[in-house]
């Protein structure tokens, strides 16, 4: 749905162009936020699904409560020189720690 920028009459389609019936002002359709009909399908799915982690899990032994298990996933600090470092949650407590340089 558009509207005249020049009477606030409703417009109408016509090949690409938006066209108003009062009068007659024109402007280009590049809007395409009327055809997202389908992502708020998408969106719903994405939501009910993040409840899980999809972390891979490893023996790590947790500094704040002892626990043998936790996620872990790699990241790239600061400089590009730097290798990149592994992050450990800790499966129990979600407490979160960096794995130092061996
Ligand atoms: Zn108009
Ligand atoms: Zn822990």
């Amino acid at each position: 749905m558009e509207f005249c920028d020049e009477c606030g009459s409703m417009m109408k389609a016509e090949d690409g162009t938006w066209v108003c019936g009062s009068c007659d002002f024109t402007k280009p359709k590049g809007d395409a936020a009327a055809y997202t009909v389908t992502e708020d399908q998408e969106a719903s799915e994405v939501i009910e699904s993040s409840g899980e982690t999809s972390l891979p899990e490893t023996d790590a032994l947790c500094p704040e409560c002892g626990h043998d298990r936790a996620y872990w996933y790699m990241k790239q600090i600061r400089s590009a020189d730097e290798s990149e470092t592994r992050f450990f949650i800790c499966s129990e407590c979600e407490h979160k720690w960096r794995e130092d340089d061996n």
